[in-house]
């Protein structure tokens, strides 16, 4: 599930390349033109992280921090807070307002996105879509590509499903059975010959790296992606 992150910026062109990159790094990206805005939203859906202008028309971005923070149904909220000003006592005084990070303006968007995955990552490690890397098999879960020394790999969307699922365990045996659940989910009508079949597809689409072999039968059992 991706992380909401909601951005109150007032600058369209700011807030739409926010947006942009947070979409590209595997984020939902919601916009909020002002605090007023802002506050609006958080009354319907409390987001996963708040990246908050300073300056902003109306009520500014400390005021903001400050009214989530006294509220107990968003002060958990992990905020970053943008700033224009550079100087020493404003980021401490936006700190002690409460964000938990602040970037100064003019920021690098790649910067930005670094910063919110090591809060979110602190806060709620699961909605962090990293890349996760296998002896160099690599599965980007925000861009769907599989590489291996950075070539992309030709892979259907259950084979990457299937994929995904074995490499985030590792050396975990599962049954035919375990595997359509976590794939197909519980509604499926499928049989589990369905798996056999897209364990094969799978094989086929790593059998030129060689990383076929990682994807083990284990007689009786099922399963198993392992590369020990
Ligand atoms: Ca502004």
């Amino acid at each position: 599930m991706a992380a909401n992150i909601l951005i109150v910026e007032d600058e369209s062109s700011i807030l739409e390349l926010i947006a942009l990159n947070l979409h590209q790094a595997g984020f939902n990206p919601i916009r909020a033109i002002s605090a007023e805005y802002a506050d609006n939203i958080v009354k319907e859906t409390i987001p996963d992280l708040i990246v908050l202008d300073w300056m902003l028309p109306g009520m500014n971005g400390i005021e903001f921090a400050k009214r989530l923070r006294a509220n107990s149904a968003t002060k958990l909220i992990p905020i970053i807070m943008l700033t224009a000003k550079s100087d020493e006592d404003n980021k401490i005084e936006g700190l002690n307002e409460g964000a938990d990070d602040y970037l100064t303006k003019p920021f690098s968007p790649r910067e930005l996105v670094a910063r919110i995955k090591a809060l979110i990552r602190r806060r709620s490690p699961e909605l962090v879509n990293d890349p996760i890397i296998v002896e160099g098999l690599v599965l980007d879960p925000s861009s769907h590509r599989v590489q291996v020394n950075n070539k992309s790999i030709n892979i259907g969307p259950t084979e990457f499903k299937l994929l995904h699922f074995f490499m985030k365990n590792n050396n975990r045996v599962y049954s035919r059975n375990q595997i359509l659940d976590k794939i197909w989910g519980d509604k499926s009508v499928i049989d589990d010959r369905t798996v056999d079949v897209h364990i094969k597809r799978l094989r086929e689409s790593l059998k030129q790296s060689g990383y076929d072999k990682l994807i083990q039968t284990v007689r009786g059992a099922g399963y198993r992606f392992s590369n020990e």
